[in-house]
C-alpha cells in the first residue's frame, strides 16, 4: 500500500489524475505488468496492434499469450510519428489492444500533447478496442515537455485504457524489478490474478525503494536528462557525419536508430558480406567491437538500435570504431 499511495502521489502531481489503490497493480518491472495484462485478456486470435518501430517484447508476448500481433508502421520521413489515419485503418474488429509507446524504444520519437490528442481521437471511434501506453521513458524527455500520458488528455479511455510505468528507466533502477501499470479496477485484479500464480508478490525492498524514489527530490532525473540529451547529440551528429547513414534526432529516451540501408550490399574490410541490417550489427559487433541491435528485432530492418546509456567517453570511442568500420566498408 506504501507504494501505491506513492504512485498514486506521483500520478497526480505530474498528470493531475487521481487514482485509489484498486487501481494500480505494481509487478516484477514493466515487463510482468505488460505480460499479466497480455494474458488476463487476449483470446486466440485476438489481435495486438502495434506501431512500428516497436519494442520486440509487446509482440512476442502477444504470441505467447495465443494472439495475433499485427503492426502500423510509423515512417521515418514523419519522425517515426504514429499517423492517426493509418491507426483508424489498421484497427480491425479482432483488435483487442493498441500499444502506445513515447518516448518510443527503440526511436526516440515522443508525441506531442497534440499528437496525443489526435490518437485519443481515433480510439473514440472505436470502443471495441483497448489501449495499453507504456510511459516507461516518459519523463526522459529532451524537447522540454513535461511528462504527459494519454490518460490526462483523454479520460474519456478511463475505463479501456492501461498506463504503464516503472522504476528501471526514469531512476535507473532496472535490477530492482519495480513497475505498474494503472487502469480500471476489474483489469487490475484480473492482472493482480495472473501475478499471483507466477511470481506472487513484489520484493518489499525494491517496494520499498521505488516509493522512496518516486516521493524523494527529482533533481537526479533532470540531471539525467541533461547528460542523456548530450549524449545523443553526440552520437547523431557522430552518425550524421558517416557517409550513407541517416539520423533521425530523437526527442526522448536513451536510444538512437540510424539507418544503415544505404551500406547494405557492401563488405566488411574483415570480409564479411554485409547484406542486412543483422549481418552488419554481427561485422561491427567482431570486428569494431561496438554492440548495436539489429533493427529487424524492432520491426525497423536496415537499421540500428544504439544505447546511449553508457559514459560520454565510451560512446566516442565507439563512435569513432564505428566510422572507421563504415569508411572501410568496400
Ligand atoms: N517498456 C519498454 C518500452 C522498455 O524498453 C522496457 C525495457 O527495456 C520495458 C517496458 C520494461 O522495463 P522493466 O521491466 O525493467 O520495468
Amino acid at each position: 500500500m506504501a507504494l501505491k499511495a506513492a504512485i498514486a502521489r506521483r500520478h497526480f502531481r505530474d498528470h493531475g489524475l487521481e487514482v485509489g489503490p484498486e487501481r494500480i497493480v505494481v509487478g516484477n518491472g514493466g515487463k510482468q505488468v505488460i505480460f499479466d495484462a497480455l494474458l488476463a485478456t487476449v483470446d486466440d486470435g485476438d489481435e495486438v496492434l502495434i506501431p512500428t518501430p516497436y519494442w520486440s517484447a509487446y509482440a512476442l508476448m502477444t504470441e505467447v499469450v495465443g494472439g495475433r500481433a499485427t503492426f502500423v508502421p510509423c515512417a521515418a520521413e514523419a519522425g517515426f510519428k504514429l499517423d492517426p489515419a493509418a491507426l483508424d485503418a489498421a484497427i480491425t474488429p479482432r483488435t483487442r489492444w493498441v500499444v502506445l509507446n513515447s518516448p518510443n524504444n527503440p526511436t526516440g520519437a515522443a508525441l506531442s500533447r497534440d499528437e496525443l490528442l489526435a490518437i485519443g481521437a481515433v480510439f473514440q471511434r472505436h470502443p471495441h478496442v483497448w489501449v495499453m501506453t507504456d510511459d516507461m521513458y516518459g519523463r526522459l524527455r529532451f524537447d522540454g515537455a513535461p511528462p504527459m500520458t494519454l490518460a490526462e488528455v483523454a479520460p474519456e479511455l478511463a475505463d479501456r485504457l492501461l498506463t504503464v510505468d516503472g522504476a528501471s528507466k526514469t531512476y535507473a533502477m532496472t535490477g530492482w524489478r519495480i513497475g505498474w501499470g494503472i487502469g480500471p479496477a476489474p483489469l487490475m485484479r484480473a492482472m493482480a490474478n495472473m501475478q499471483g500464480q507466477a511470481t506472487a508478490g513484489v520484493s518489499t525492498v525494491g517496494q520499498a525503494a521505488t516509493a522512496a524514489a518516486l516521493d524523494g527530490p527529482q533533481g537526479g532525473v533532470a540531471e539525467q536528462v541533461v547528460a542523456y540529451r548530450r549524449r545523443r547529440d553526440l552520437v547523431v551528429d557522430a552518425l550524421r557525419a558517416m557517409p550513407g547513414v541517416e539520423c533521425h534526432r530523437p526527442e526522448g529516451a536513451f536510444y538512437v536508430f540510424p539507418s544503415i540501408a544505404a551500406l547494405l550490399g557492401r563488405h566488411s574490410r574483415g570480409g564479411a558480406a554485409v547484406d542486412t541490417c543483422a549481418a552488419f550489427a554481427t561485422a561491427l559487433l567482431e570486428e569494431a567491437h561496438v554492440a548495436t541491435v539489429p533493427g529487424r528485432a524492432f520491426g525497423g530492418p536496415g537499421h540500428l538500435r544504439l544505447s546511449t546509456a553508457t559514459d560520454d567517453a565510451t560512446l566516442v570511442r565507439a563512435c569513432a570504431a564505428m566510422a572507421d568500420f563504415v569508411r572501410d566498408l568496400r
